[in-house]
């Protein structure tokens, strides 16, 4: 075991027991492959699956999973961007909903940023279950410090992923965050999950290795 696996099978215990003290259902895994065995085994049969923008949900081969375990609204196989906007609104109606998470505060408050709004509004409200994956790299202190890993790391990490050449953001000009007003700021609602209600409606697996950004 590496010594930063050792570190996160000793952190992870407090970050669940915190998750599990606000309502949330939370279990840690040590690696990816455990991760999807462990998501497949929240999403009951038949149930229509959904999901937010998440490389985490992608990089541990869930999506490509429920794609063939149950029916799915599958946004990035949208024949348009109207046909993928109408499957993201028909998403906050689904059975379970796939995301994953900004940034987890130790005291199991979950931290997210969003542009289109679609996957916090899930988060919220809407979908019967949602299951949240998220690598221990996404633990953070506190809210505050969940709020300067987007700043920092999220925010302008995935400018660059979604990048257009007349971005005007000024992360995607300077590499940082000067909290813009830019027309295509991916920085729009901010969401501080910090109870979940009704209890154990949000899942949330801790993953024991670095997953998304
Ligand atoms: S510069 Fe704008 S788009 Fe970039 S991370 Fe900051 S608020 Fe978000």
């Amino acid at each position: 075991m590496t010594p930063l696996e050792m570190r996160n099978e000793r952190y992870a215990p407090l970050v669940v027991k915190n998750l599990c003290s606000r309502g949330f259902d939370a279990c840690y895994v040590r690696t990816r492959a455990e991760a999807l065995e462990q998501s497949l085994a929240w999403i009951p049969q038949g149930a229509l699956v959904g999901w937010g923008g998440s490389l985490s949900v992608a990089q541990i081969g869930l999506l490509d999973a429920v794609r063939s375990t149950h029916p799915v609204l599958d946004r990035d196989a949208a024949a348009s961007e109207e046909a993928r906007q109408e499957c993201m609104r028909q998403a906050l109606l689904c059975d379970v909903f796939l995301t994953g998470s900004n940034a987890i505060s130790e005291d199991g408050r979950l931290i997210n940023m969003d542009g289109n709004g679609n996957r916090v509004a899930a988060l919220t409200f809407g979908p019967r279950r949602v299951i949240v994956v998220a690598g221990m790299n996404k633990v953070v202190p506190n809210v505050e410090a969940g709020i300067e890993r987007i700043r920092t790391v999220a925010g302008p990490v995935n400018m660059m992923r979604f990048i257009k050449s007349d971005s005007k953001t000024a992360c995607s000009v300077t590499g940082i965050c000067r909290n813009c007003n830019a027309p295509d700021c991916i920085c729009n609602s901010l969401v501080i999950t910090r109870r979940c209600r009704p209890a154990g409606r949000i899942k949330v697996l801790l993953v024991g290795e670095e997953l998304g950004i």
